[in-house]
């Protein structure tokens, strides 16, 4: 079994994605994992059709949750599809929505280490520094926002962290 091979299978990414390069930076505290995909059309994220690759964006890298006690960033650049009603879009991507610096996984452990944890105990617990912390409370708080709405949470006088509903809700 290849490095790659057993990311493939820990991460278990859905098609069409697949672990296409793993480097354990020798001896260093950081395991880099390359995802790319293997087919050439993906759907539209707007309408959901199947459109033709158009090209892929720049490269990202996500934090995500540690292997072993090394933390683990993954790196993808994204497809874009030419849809033919929506234009150029990138497409979705299953470990982390468009605007996060973080996997889900890793979003959700954060979140739920909220309720019995200060800030500065989760940023250190999980690797993170503060800004980045904040952008996962804050990416939260807006899915709690709009799951319950700001009149119900101010009628109910919800204490924060309530407010913090992790994406796909709590396991
Ligand atoms: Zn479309």
């Amino acid at each position: 079994m290849t490095v790659e091979s057993f990311y493939q299978k820990i991460l278990n990414p859905p098609e069409p994605w697949i672990v296409s390069k793993v480097n354990l930076s020798g001896l260093g505290p950081r395991v880099n994992v390359w995802l790319t995909h293997e087919k050439h059309s993906f759907c539209c994220p707007e309408c959901g059709v199947e459109a033709p690759l158009y090209d892929h964006m720049p490269e990202r890298s996500l934090q995500h949750l540690d292997t072993c006690g090394r933390e683990t960033c993954l790196y993808v650049a994204l497809p874009r599809v030419k849809c033919p009603v929506h234009g150029v879009k990138a497409v979705a991507f299953p470990f982390a929505g468009p605007h996060q610096d973080v996997t889900n996984d890793l979003e959700r452990k954060c979140i739920q280490a909220t309720i019995a944890n200060s800030q500065a105990d989760i940023a250190r617990l999980f690797g993170l520094s503060y800004d980045r912390l904040a952008g996962i409370m804050n990416r939260a708080l807006q899915r709690g926002m709009s799951l319950m709405g700001e009149k119900l949470r101010r009628k109910r006088r919800i204490p924060p962290y309530m407010w913090y509903v992790p994406r796909g809700g709590w396991d």
